[in-house]
C-alpha cells in the first residue's frame, strides 16, 4: 500500500526533498511530516485537495478540523475580497471587533466577553494566564493526552510513550519537547481523563497552588472520546470548590459538535473557553472569552497584545461564517451526513469482519480499529494497533480519500459543501479496500 503511495507521489517526493532543504522536515507545523513523505499540495477548492502530481483527494481532514466550511468557500472568499481594498490591519479599534465578538456570544452563554488571537495555541495560553491571574494561584491543572497548542504549559503529558505514563491516578509529568524548561513542569499537575475521584484528589492535595483547569470537552485528540455522562458537570462542581477557573478549549469542537460547541451539547457551563480553528473557515483566528468577573482581569494585570489580533481580514471571515455560513440547515446538513458516515463504516466492518469501533459525535468522527472501545489516552495506547491504521490510511489515500490527518488519533470533519454523493464515495473507497484489510 505505502509502495503505491510512492509510486502515485513522485512529483511531491522531489518537491519535499526541495523544500526540506529550506525548511526544517519540509514543513510549517512539525506534525506534517510523515513517512515515507507527504504529498505537496498545488491547490484546494470545495472538498477537494490536489497534489503536484495531479491526485486530488477527497478531503475529510479539513485542514485538522479549521474547514468545517470546506475550501474556498464563496461567501468567504466574497468577504475577504471585501475586505481587502479597505485595509486588512488596523492597531485601533474597529466595528468588527464587536460584530465577530457578538457572534461569538449568541453561540456560548457563558461567554460575555471576547478578546481575539491569531490560533488555538494562542487562545489556551491566553485563557490559562487569564485564569492564574484571576485565582492568584500559579498552577495549571491538565489532562493525560489532551493537545492544547505549543506554548511550554501545555507541553506536558500529551503524547506520553508507554514506559513512562506512570500512575492511572496520578499521571507522571512528561515534556514532550526540548528546549522547555524542566521548571515548567512545577507550574503543571497532570490529571487522568473521566476519573473525577482522582481529579478530585488532585485538586485537594494543591488547593492553594492549582488555578486552573484545562479540558478538551471531547478529547478530540485521542480520537472524539466522549466524557462520562456527568463528567464535566462533575469537573465544574469541583471547580467552584476549590476556587479553579474551569476552561474548556473548544478549538477543535467549537462551533462544530453543536452551533455553540460542547459548552451547548453539553450544556456545562465553563468559565472561560479557548476557540480558533472552524470560527475563521480557513482563516487564521482564535479567540478566548467567558466570565466578566474573569474576563476584566485583561483591564488590570493579565497581558494580552498583539499586533495582528483581531484584525478585520479574518473578522470578516468570523462574522461571515457564523452569520451565513453555520446555519441551522447547514448543521442538519453535516450531522446527517456525519451519521450516514458512521453507519456505513459499522455496516463495511461487520460484513468485513473487521473489528472497530466508530466514534462520532455530530459531523465529527473517526474509526478506531481497535478491540475495545477506548476512553481515554492511555487505553487508546494499550488498544490502538498503529499498523492497521496506517494501511488503512494509506489504501484510503490511494482511491483519492483522505479521511482524517495521518495519525489515528485525529478525527475527520464534515463541511458544509459535503454532499451525499462524497460520503458515498468515501464509504465506497473502504468498502473496496475492506477485504484486503480484513486478512
Ligand atoms: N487545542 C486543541 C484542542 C487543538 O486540537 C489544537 C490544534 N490541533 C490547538 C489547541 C492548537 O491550535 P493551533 O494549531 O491553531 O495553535
Amino acid at each position: 500500500l505505502e509502495s503505491t503511495y510512492i509510486n502515485r507521489t513522485a512529483t511531491s517526493k522531489e518537491r519535499y526533498d526541495e523544500i526540506q532543504s529550506h525548511v526544517p522536515a519540509g514543513v510549517a507545523s512539525t506534525y506534517r511530516a510523515w513517512d515515507p513523505h507527504p504529498f505537496v499540495v498545488d491547490r484546494a477548492e470545495g472538498v477537494h485537495l490536489h497534489d503536484v502530481d495531479d491526485n486530488s483527494y477527497l478531503d475529510f481532514d479539513m485542514n485538522n478540523g479549521a474547514g468545517m466550511v470546506g475550501h474556498t468557500h464563496p461567501a468567504v472568499t466574497e468577504a475577504i475580497k471585501s475586505q481587502l481594498d479597505n485595509g486588512t490591519l488596523f492597531t485601533h479599534p474597529h466595528n468588527l471587533l464587536a460584530e465577530a465578538a457578538k457572534e461569538l456570544k449568541k453561540r456560548w452563554d457563558p461567554v460575555d466577553l471576547v478578546r481575539f488571537t491569531n490560533s488555538g495555541t494562542e487562545s489556551t495560553m491566553h485563557a490559562i494566564r487569564t485564569a492564574r491571574a484571576y485565582t492568584g494561584k500559579d498552577k495549571l491543572l491538565k489532562i493525560e493526552g489532551s493537545y492544547h497548542g505549543v506554548h511550554d504549559a501545555v507541553l506536558i503529558s500529551k503524547s506520553t510513550p508507554k514506559g513512562k505514563l506512570g500512575h492511572p491516578e496520578r499521571p507522571a509529568k512528561v515534556i514532550e519537547s526540548d528546549g522547555v524548561p524542566e521548571a515548567i513542569a512545577d507550574t503543571v499537575e497532570i490529571a487522568p481523563w473521566n476519573d473525577l475521584d482522582a481529579i478530585e484528589e488532585i485538586m485537594r492535595n494543591h488547593v492553594n497552588e492549582i488555578g486552573a483547569l484545562i479540558v478538551e470537552p471531547i478529547v478530540m485528540n485521542v480520537g472524539v472520546t466522549q466524557p462520562y455522562k456527568e463528567f464535566l458537570q462533575g469537573l465544574r462542581e469541583l471547580c467552584d470548590e476549590y476556587g479553579i477557573v474551569y476552561i474548556f478549549d473548544e478549538v477543535k469542537t467549537g462551533v462544530k459538535v453543536a452551533p455553540g460547541g460542547a459548552t451547548e451539547y453539553y450544556d456545562v457551563e465553563p468559565d472561560l473557553v479557548a476557540m480558533a480553528k472552524s470560527i475563521g473557515g480557513n482563516y487564521p483566528v482564535g479567540a478566548f472569552g467567558g466570565r466578566e468577573e474573569v474576563m476584566r482581569t485583561i483591564e488590570n494585570g493579565a497581558a494580552h497584545f498583539g499586533t495582528y489580533n483581531g484584525n478585520p481580514l479574518v473578522l470578516r471571515a468570523v462574522t461571515t461564517v457564523l452569520r451565513d455560513v453555520l446555519t441551522d440547515d447547514a448543521y442538519q446538513h453535516v450531522n446527517d451526513l456525519g451519521e450516514k458516515l458512521a453507519a456505513g463504516y459499522e455496516e463495511i466492518m461487520t460484513d468485513a469482519g473487521i473489528t472497530g469501533h466508530v466514534k462520532n459525535v455530530n459531523s465529527q468522527g473517526i474509526v478506531h480499529f481497535t478491540d475495545e472501545r477506548v476512553n481515554n489516552y492511555r487505553e487508546y495506547l494499550e488498544h490502538i494497533d498503529e499498523e492497521f491504521h496506517e494501511n488503512y490510511w494509506f489504501a484510503m489515500l490511494n482511491q483519492g480519500v483522505l479521511p482524517h490527518p495521518h495519525h489515528a488519533s485525529q478525527q475527520w470533519t464534515i463541511s458544509v459543501q459535503h454532499e451525499e454523493e462524497h460520503i458515498d464515495e468515501h464509504l465506497e473507497a473502504f468498502k473496496n479496500i475492506a477485504p484486503r484489510l480484513a486478512e
